[in-house]
């Protein structure tokens, strides 16, 4: 699917939208007027983005400049050079892509500076997630402007990314607007642009203050009567930002904001009960704020005369069952209070829902830390160690409580604690759902047959992270462990687990800031590993081997939360204005999940006895769906009644009928596409092919690739482990894809018609790999949307290509470009006029160690030196419009950002490339033999010979039967590999994709075989597909290297294995 469609259908995209639409009506019904010192009103506070609510680039760029040798200014003369007309103004008002400005930027940046200017390292700086963060103090201002009921916007110069989406590093639920300039075509300082943001937000001129770094864009918004802040320093902008408003920006209780307007309580009948229950001495006003992070239960701070409180209630409206139970946290608190745990001491439980609306409970406010940042800023390395030790050393304290002494033994069911969350968390999800989120389906599946076979049973929190905990302000010490919702009874690993969610998050993730993206070593943040380590160390046991199954298992339980709330948002129930953006979060973080489900697979298939066949086993579902009941599991082990622990070792999806919902759907669709689209056009397409016009591309496939994107039927190749964010493809696994690739197969023009075809897939997944931002920009996104083609160049015709490292074709470095020169043939692809990409493999450095000598290049086709010599044919077919193409390189320069990864990393890619790639083909070649058989059923049905119709011959019956019986063959060891390279990962595989790859173009070439011996003279013609299968079926035994090659894999690796 093309990614900006794919960004602008998305439902999460509509619902924000439609829950942002419904903010700034209820904002402009209720609100309030600020008086500042000339007597008129402030209603919104507008922010310029570059400078003022991030970095300016003129700041990142005078960094990067000295960290790389460039002459200081440089990037800023080229940001101003040609003023309106020049790049970054044009690249501002959306007219160029980013990949067209980077070119053009990088040129003027070098002519600026008379030496050559890597601007894609500056553009990839500027918008890296380090760089891109809202600073902290108008972070605070903004939660503040809008707690006192003004509007917030925000209006900025601004870019698209390659991905096809605005650059806004930024939390868009800060904002009532946000005017971006790429959007609207027009800049900042033109009026227009200040009258649309104003108009947004219905307000006249005066009714709003304008903070920008630029004076230009200050001076024209003046101009229309808006009132101006120049920004150089964010502190002091804050600064006469609050004498302007009148009300201050900042406030003294940590972590605490003005009481959102959605979340207020009624203060007089709270005052009254506080009194009854603190004392009648209690007078004087009651102070209310609102902490500012816990998304589940709003929670309160009170100051009450000399009494400082904290309330935690329910949030209002219907809840999900079982959900937000204020009253086990009371509870447990009060249970704990004398047990050595550190917990806030509570004074009552509140619940009449007449006092305040919910349910509620009251307890001491106690001062200390909470570092809400899990990399702990500020800190020395042997601080943050003492932080996260002291983390892991109360932990083990709740985990070692007596529960029963402690009066708690009837606070959770004691054993089979995950089954039971597992169940209760899948319920959650599914009352929260949305919309279908392919790795939560997956999940569900998974983590029932993956559950560990010993527990424990301890307290546990249930929610247990850095955030939770108070510190003493001065030394590494728990002072208080927070939020206690989820605590119960069960097993003490999945805390274990839940305190290093961050260490797999990015730190830009918004509700829950992560540390993957920092050097943990450095910092001195204990690896998860060993914090896990640490942690059986403390509680003296050992060490857990399965903790990918309980990282898994907390990301999938993050992620049914992670849906609740945005369910919850969607209503106007939530109590976090970051809750909308849930949604999306929901399914980033069930992606992780399934990524540590897949770890776990690898882990287990390598503790698998692998040496004794015998005792593998295979198991699928014959009814799909069945949550937890083992009654829908078949085995097919090779020994008899196979113990049923070997579930474990992970499902294959052997059927269709196996396959989640959403994959059966999409399949239906496909074959519905191929039926009433793809076979049809057929006989017009082998015409094509065989006129004169057959090295022009055919419309009639250039319409059914629009089809197919309308249909969402595109782009359905990319396996999940190399997307797992589903940024350019579906999101499928490779048993998913392998049914769809076989119905793909079926017709020898299909694949092209989804964007699924050689050898342009295997050079996507490169580049989505392994390809830099500006390599992905201007070769991926085309190549994504269908609009260009591509080749991959190693085979030569004097050399034994078989092996790879014969391979002679030299790429020479000269004056900061690579020359490559070298014969190619074979080049599928090449012949194609919409061919715009060569990915090249030549020799860099033939002194190197054998495997490091090849590199991998990208070569746009119209260098010069390129000469296209012949199409090749293969028993006489051309295969028009791509062909196979015999191609000389004559010194064809070629920038030096175009090579891959690196010189020498040739093998290295090739190995990411190859596995994918050779399955497809065996997919599809599974495809083509099913196609062959049903041709051969039809024929010899109608056809009679010798007095009977040719089906009763027993000849062809044998022929019908033995062709059923390999195809069936073929198709369970490639969906076998398939499954592997989802659960093991490709190098695992290797073994199985060298098996399929011997097994399926043979097997073919003999079904497609027995298929045209029963045509008669007809199946050789052209009048039917079967001759043109026959021969790609035998192409395919060299085309991915030859079977001999894949054999001496398969024997190597069945003599390592000793018995
Ligand atoms: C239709 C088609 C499309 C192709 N598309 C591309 C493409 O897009 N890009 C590209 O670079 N190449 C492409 N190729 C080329 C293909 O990858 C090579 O043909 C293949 O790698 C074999 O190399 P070779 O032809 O040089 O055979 P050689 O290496 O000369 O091998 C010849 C024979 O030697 C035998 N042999 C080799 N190694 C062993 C061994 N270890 N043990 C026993 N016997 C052995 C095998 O029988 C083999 O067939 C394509 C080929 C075809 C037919």
């Amino acid at each position: 699917m093309c990614v900006r469609r794919l960004f602008r259908s998305s439902h999460l995209q509509w619902a924000w939208q439609a829950t942002f639409l419904r903010t700034v009506q209820a904002r402009r019904w209720g609100t309030h007027r600020w008086t500042h010192s000339g007597g008129s009103t402030y209603r919104a506070v507008i922010f310029d983005m570059g400078g003022v609510l991030i970095p300016s680039p003129a700041r990142v760029a005078a960094e990067w400049e000295v960290q790389n040798h460039i002459p200081p200014g440089t990037i800023l003369k080229a940001l101003i050079k040609n003023g309106e007309h020049g790049p970054w103004m044009r690249f501002m008002r959306g007219e160029i892509t980013t990949a067209d400005f980077l070119r053009e930027f990088g040129r003027l940046s070098s002519e600026i500076s008379k030496t050559s200017v890597p601007v894609d390292s500056f553009f990839s700086l500027l918008t890296s997630e380090q760089v891109a963060q809202q600073f902290e103090v108008m972070t605070k201002a903004i939660s503040q402007i809008r707690a006192k009921g003004l509007q917030t916007a925000v209006l900025t110069n601004n870019f698209y990314l390659s991905n096809g989406k605005s650059f806004l590093p930024l939390d868009r639920s800060q904002f009532d607007v946000v005017v971006e300039s790429c959007l609207e075509g027009v800049c900042k300082p033109d009026s227009r642009i200040y009258q649309l943001c104003l108009e947004r937000l219905g307000l006249q001129p005066s009714e709003s203050i304008f903070l920008d770094d630029l004076g230009s864009n200050l001076k024209a918004a003046a101009r229309l009567g808006i009132r101006t802040i120049k920004v150089d320093d964010p502190e002091a902008a804050v600064k006469e930002l609050e004498s302007l408003l009148g009300f201050p920006l900042h406030w003294d209780v940590p972590n605490t904001c003005p009481v959102r307007k959605t979340m207020e309580i009624p203060k007089d009948t709270l005052q009254k009960y506080l009194k009854d229950l603190l004392g009648t001495q209690t007078t004087g006003p009651l102070e209310l704020l609102q902490f500012d992070h816990g998304q589940s239960n709003p929670t309160y701070y009170i100051r009450l005369a000399n009494h400082q409180l904290v309330l935690r209630k329910k949030p209002p409206g219907s809840l999900l069952p079982s959900a937000h139970a204020i009253e086990r946290e009371f509870r447990i608190m009060k249970a704990l209070a004398n047990t050595g745990v550190p917990v806030p001491r509570v004074l009552d439980l509140c619940e009449d829902s007449s006092v305040i609306g919910t349910p509620f409970y009251v307890m001491e406010y106690c001062p200390g830390h909470i570092y809400k940042d899990p990399s702990l800023p500020g800190l020395e390395p042997s601080q943050r160690r003492a932080i996260y030790t002291a983390m892991n050393r109360v932990l083990c304290q709740i985990h070692s409580v007596d529960f029963q002494a402690a009066g708690l033994d009837s606070y959770g069911k004691q054993g089979d604690y995950l089954p039971r969350q597992v169940q209760t968390w899948t319920k959650q999800y599914r009352a929260a759902e949305t919309s279908t989120i392919p790795a939560m389906e997956r999940l569900i599946q998974w983590l029932p047959l993956h559950l560990p076979r010993q527990q424990r049973t301890t307290v546990v929190h249930g929610d247990f992270r850095l955030d939770n905990l108070l510190f003493h302000p001065e030394k590494a010490e728990v002072l208080v462990v927070l939020d206690w919702e989820l605590s119960t009874l069960g097993d003490p690993l999945t805390d274990v687990a839940s305190s290093c969610l961050a260490h797999y998050l990015p730190s830009s993730f918004p509700l829950l800031k992560g540390v993957c993206d920092q050097d943990l070593t450095q910092l001195g943040i204990p690896p998860a590993e060993e914090y896990f380590r640490m942690y059986c160390l403390h509680m003296d046991m050992p060490p857990v081997e399965n903790w990918n199954f309980y990282m898994a298992f907390s990301f999938f339980r993050l992620a049914a939360i992670l849906q609740g709330v945005y369910k919850r948002s969607l209503k106007g129930q939530a109590s976090s204005a970051n809750a909308e953006q849930s949604g999306k979060l929901a399914e980033f973080t069930s992606n992780l999940a399934w990524d540590f489900a897949t770890k776990e697979g690898f882990r287990v298939f390598k503790e698998m006895p692998a040496a004794k066949p015998l005792i593998r086993s295979c198991h699928t579902w014959a009814r799909p769906w069945s949550l937890l009941s083992p009654t829908g599991r078949r085995s097919y082990s090779s020994v008899p009644g196979a113990p049923l622990a070997h579930t474990s070792k992970g499902v294959l999806v052997f059927s269709v009928e196996g396959l989640s919902p959403w994959v059966q759907e999409l399949h239906d669709r496909l074959q519905r596409f191929m039926r009433q689209h793809v076979y049809p056009l057929e006989p017009e397409l082998q015409r094509h092919q065989a006129s004169v016009d057959r090295w022009t591309p055919s419309l009639l496939i250039e319409d059914l690739k629009e089809k197919a994107k309308a249909e969402g039927l595109w782009n359905l190749f990319l396996p999940l482990e190399t997307d797992p964010e589903r940024k350019y493809g579906a999101g499928l696994t490779n048993v998913e894809y392998a049914h769809l690739c076989e119905v793909m197969g079926m017709s020898l023009y299909a694949p092209e018609v989804f964007n699924c075809s050689a050898p342009d897939t295997g050079n996507m997944e490169v580049l989505v790999r392994y390809g830099t931002e500006a390599q992905k920009a201007r070769w991926l996104i085309p190549l994504l949307e269908g609009k260009a083609r591509s080749c991959f160049a190693m085979t030569e015709p004097k050399v034994a290509s078989s092996d790879a490292t014969n391979i002679e074709a030299s790429i020479r470095e000269e004056d900061g470009f690579y020359v490559i020169n070298g014969h190619k043939w074979w080049i599928s692809g090449v012949m194609d006029p919409r061919c715009q990409l060569c990915v090249f493999m030549g020799k860099t450095d033939p002194r190197a160690p054998r495997h490091q000598q090849q590199s991998m290049l990208l070569v746009p086709m119209d260098t010069p030196g390129i000469k296209i010599i012949r199409p090749l044919s293969v028993y006489g077919l051309e295969d028009a419009p791509g062909g196979h193409g015999e191609i000389r390189f004559e010194n064809v320069r070629v920038p030096k950002e175009n090579m891959i990864l690196g010189p020498g990393r040739g093998f290295e890619i090739a190995q990411g490339r190859l596995g994918p790639g050779r399955i497809h083909h065996c997919m599809r070649l599974i495809g083509f033999s099913e196609r062959a058989l049903a041709l051969m059923k039809a024929r010899v049905k109608s056809r009679v010979a010798f007095g009977k119709p040719l089906v009763e011959q027993g000849t062809i019956l044998a022929d019908i039967a033995q062709s059923r019986v390999e195809i069936e063959q073929a198709r369970l060891l490639v969906l076998k590999a398939a499954h592997l390279m989802d659960v093991a990962g490709n190098k695992a595989a290797a073994s199985h994709i060298a098996m399929i790859k011997m097994v399926a173009p043979s097997m073919a070439y003999r079904v497609i075989d027995r298929a045209i011996q029963a045509f008669g003279a007809a199946g050789l013609s052209s009048d039917y597909p079967l001759a043109q299968f026959f021969a790609w079926a035998r192409a395919l035994r060299f085309a991915d290297g030859p079977d001999e090659v894949h054999q001496v894999t398969v024997a190597k690796m069945e003599l390592k294995h000793q018995t």
